[in-house]
Parts: C-alpha cells; structure tokens; sequence
C-alpha cells in the first residue's frame, strides 16, 4: 500500500517518525487519503435539511458523504454554514473549557483570515463581547470581510494591522488567538503545492516569525488571560518550541 513516505519530502518523514514512533505510519497513510468533507453550521441561520453526520467535538459540525459545488448553493452564501475541516473545530472546545465572565469580553484573533476561527468565536462569544479580526496581508482582506458579513455577527470589528502595531493596547484582550501562518505540512493531503513549498529553511522561517508574532501580541494580553496557540503543522519547531520560548519569557 502507499504511504505518505512516498511522496513526501524525506526530512519531513524523518521528523514525523522521530516525533511519533510507529504511530507515524497511520498519519502517514491517511495523508494519501482523501480528506473528508465538513462544514459548521451557522446557529443564527440553520438551514432547513441538516446533514446527520456529526463531528464528535463541535455540536455545530457536520460530515457531508461527497463534496458538492457549494457556490450552486443559496445557504453558502447567505452564510448559513461554513466550509471547514473538522480538525479545526476543536477551537470551539477550547473556548467551553476556558473560564469566562459574565461581563462582556474582549476578543483578538490576530491571524484571521480567511474567517474560519473567527466565525467560530462569533458564534461562542456573548453578543457584547467584543470580537476583533485581524488580517495583516491586505489581500486577505476582502475575504475576511466577506465571510465575517455573510456570518452575521454583532460587535465584530475587522483590522489590517501588524502584530506590532497593537501594542498601545496594553493588556486590552482577555482572549488572543494566534492560529499562525505556518509552512502548512496540515494541507499536504489536499495541497501538492503545500508539499512542493516545505523546506527545513521553511520551518526555521516560520518558527522565528511566530516566535516575533507571539512576542508582538503578549502584551496586549491582559493579567489573567489567556492565548491560544494553533498551527496547522506537526514539527516541534512550530509548535511545542515557540509555546516553551514564550513561557520562559
Ligand atoms: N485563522 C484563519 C482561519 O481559521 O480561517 C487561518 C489563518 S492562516 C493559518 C494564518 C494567517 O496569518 C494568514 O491569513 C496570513 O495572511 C496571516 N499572516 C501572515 N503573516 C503574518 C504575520 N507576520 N503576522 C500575523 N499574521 C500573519
């Protein structure tokens, strides 16, 4: 049977074996699979058939048995669902198992685009919390925008800034997300692109901007709150690393 290990780059196997053991050749295989197909559904506008396959942890989401042309489809683009790998549902679990105040909160997600985590968070949030989106490439911009318009959330303000620039807002945010640009060895089961781009220079690259983009952001976190860290890579460098580099600072 093929496996991930022929077609991927071999230092990126070898990293993979060295962190997993045996338990490498399962995520090996499934990454010459196809990925299954998932949306959230939106809870201000549940359409009126629901597909019945449920992700365990997100009680918004759904498994479709093949992937349709969703742009022939109205409820895509009056936002009643959005297109999302299951995986990364997990966000909404995080959020149910951090402690929150009855008063309003206020809300960064720093790498936001294009929408994915903060149509999530707006539908947790409570309507006055505050939930800023922010997108530091302008190109993303506009899809960012998009999405967050056709979600439909209250209180949501969209920003085009870099990390650095939120520093005048001295511990301002009782929840920072940081879903961080990565080298993306997540995408490498629908993206050949992703493979083509790897690199260890990559990983290395990526590493140092994620470590400057949590250094930016910290002190816009307020005493007692919390960061949440995500990538979609396996690597310790991007991960485990920079979440160690942070804590000893
Ligand atoms: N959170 C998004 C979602 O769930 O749909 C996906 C975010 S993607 C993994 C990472 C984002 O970080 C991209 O939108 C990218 O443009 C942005 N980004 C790139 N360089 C950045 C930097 N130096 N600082 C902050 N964000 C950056």
């Amino acid at each position: 049977m093929r496996s991930g290990a022929d077609f991927l780059p071999d230092s990126f196997v070898k990293q993979l074996k060295a962190a997993l053991g045996s338990q490498s050749e399962y995520l090996l295989s499934a990454m010459d699979e196809e990925a299954p197909v998932s949306i959230r559904l939106n809870p201000s506008k549940l359409p009126p058939n629901q597909p019945d396959k449920r992700v365990v942890w997100e009680p918004l989401g759904r498994y479709l048995s093949e992937r349709p042309v969703f742009t022939l489809d109205p409820h895509f683009h009056a936002g009643a669902y959005y297109v999302q790998e299951a995986s990364s549902m997990i966000l909404g679990e995080v959020w149910r198992r951090l402690p929150h105040s009855e008063d309003p909160e206020k809300i960064l997600d720093l790498c936001a685009a294009p929408g994915g985590k903060s149509t999530h968070i707006a539908s947790l949030k409570k309507s006055d919390d505050l939930l800023v989106s922010n997108e530091v490439i302008r190109s993303r911009l506009s899809i960012l925008e998009e999405n967050m318009t056709k979600w439909g959330a209250e209180n949501v303000v969209i920003t085009h800034n870099d990390p650095s620039e939120f520093q005048p807002l001295k511990e301002f945010f009782d929840f920072i997300f940081v879903d961080a640009p990565c080298s993306g060895e997540g995408l490498f089961r629908r993206d050949s692109d992703a493979i083509s781009e790897w690199s260890e220079d990559q990983v290395a690259f990526c590493s140092a901007r994620q470590n400057r983009i949590l250094e930016d952001i910290w002190p816009s976190l307020k005493v007692g709150g919390h960061l949440i860290y995500s990538t979609c890579t396996y690597n310790t460098q991007e991960n485990e690393d920079v979440i160690k580099g942070a804590l000893s600072q």
